[in-house]
């Protein structure tokens, strides 16, 4: 008997429709004599709704009353799915975030599970119950109710796989698998049949929405068997999420990725000496922002620009510490700027590979387009640049036509039996 972990997203249980279809396909994979824990997000669109009503009375609510709000989604979901199995004739129970026992720190919104206490759970399966279990949130010590950040669902469900040492964690989704693009942006974009734990963590973190970034850290670290399936085509084989040795690293990219949400602040004239660099940092670290690229320039007179990014909704924040760092820091001027994005191209084999930094530049060159800042990894590239109305679809098809993207898909060699 395996124990199998089924998340499925908002759009999965939608409406009460898609709900038992869910019930059934959870099911069959009981009848098929598995133990099922079923992790749930809230129906589609609910939590966004949410997130609109509290910005509607304040414009910068307590996080701690947010993750009071944002949690209630998820118990819509697990309830009635809970009553869609009974009515299947199965036995099974809806938990909470905090009736599963899921520990995390107090960073409300976006919360970092720290254990599972596993009493609970398994008595439930113990008893032969299949356990619903609400995504995207958790409890603290002191029984606060935290959650663990937009698209969190996905990381409950990979973090109680870890736990259990599930066999498999499949995430149901909208889609049937991982593409080389957004299929929404270009037009011939290719499904993986296999991606890297690393290749997929730079994806998910650069902005392809399919799984949240800290899911994928986390079944990485834990060898969480991990499987990304359409909840509308549970036939279909999907993607899965290996680790970088059983791929063949034929292409050097496998991905791109492109960031809407991304801004940029630039420091100019920031006093050349030890220690600023740290100032600026800690105190952006102190306060949770979280800084993706970071360019210093080189020295003139003694000063230097310090440019980076943060997530948009985190601008406000930003721009609140930066402001106050003005005496310590002593620089000439500061800007931010939400009109940017990041575009990424994403492989395990650009270690190996040779010219991608040239290919993906000349393709913003010919497309008239100047890069902002530049930023890499072992396997991955990212350029922010000016979002212009049309842009992202020109260049990631650029781009994909450019790495040859629409042919390396399942029916292709990277298959690797
Ligand atoms: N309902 C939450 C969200 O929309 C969590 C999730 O769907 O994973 O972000
Ligand atoms: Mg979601």
């Amino acid at each position: 008997m395996a124990l199998i972990v089924q998340k499925y997203g908002g759009t999965s249980v939608k409406d009460t429709d898609r709900i038992k279809i869910v019930a059934e396909h959870v099911a069959q994979t009981a009848e098929n004599g598995n133990d099922v824990i079923v992790v749930v997000s809230a129906p589609a669109g609910f939590t966004d709704d949410l997130t609109q009503r509290a910005a509607r009375i304040s414009d910068d609510p307590s996080p701690r009353e947010m993750d009071m709000l944002l949690s209630t989604g998820e118990q819509i979901s697990i309830a009635l799915l809970a009553m869609a199995l009974q009515e299947l004739g199965h036995d099974a129970i809806s938990l909470t975030g905090g009736q599963m026992r899921i520990f995390t720190d107090h960073a409300h919104t976006k919360a970092r599970i720290q254990y599972i206490d596993l009493d609970r759970v398994k008595d439930e399966l113990g008893n032969g119950r299949i356990v619903i279990v609400a995504g995207f949130q958790g409890r603290t010590q002191e029984h606060e109710i935290t959650t663990l950040g937009r698209g969190g669902s996905d990381t409950t469900a990979v973090a109680i796989a870890a736990a259990l040492s599930a066999d498999l964690c499949e995430i149901y989704t909208d889609v049937d698998g991982i593409y080389t693009a957004d299929p929404r942006v270009v037009k011939n974009p290719s499904k993986l049949s296999k991606i890297s734990y690393d290749e997929m963590l730079e994806l998910a973190s650069l902005g392809a929405k399919v799984l949240h970034p800290r899911s994928v850290e986390m079944a990485k670290t834990h060898d969480v068997p991990l499987a990304v399936r359409s909840s509308y085509d549970t036939q279909t084989g999907g993607t899965l999420v290996v680790k970088t040795e059983a791929l063949e690293k034929e292409y050097p990219v496998t991905g791109l990725a492109c960031d809407q949400n991304a801004a940029e602040i630039v420091i100019y004239g920031v006093d050349d000496r030890p220690g600023i660099a740290a100032m600026i940092f800690n105190a952006l670290a102190d306060e949770n922002v979280n800084v993706d690229l970071i360019i210093q320039s080189g020295v003139q007179n003694a000063k230097n620009d310090i440019a980076f990014t943060v997530p948009q909704n985190e601008l406000k924040k930003t721009r609140r510490i930066i402001n106050s760092l003005k005496d310590d820091v002593l620089y000439e001027r500061v800007t931010f700027d939400d009109k940017v994005m990041k575009i990424s191209a994403v492989g395990s084999g650009m270690v190996t590979g040779r010219g991608i930094a040239a290919t993906m530049f000349r393709v913003f060159y010919e497309n008239g387009v100047n890069i902002d800042m530049i930023g890499t990894s072992e396997i991955k590239i990212s350029c922010i640049i000016r979002d212009e109305e049309g842009r992202k679809e020109k260049l990631m098809q650029a781009l994909h036509d450019a790495f040859g993207l629409e042919s390396i898909g399942e029916n292709e060699d990277r298959k690797s039996e």
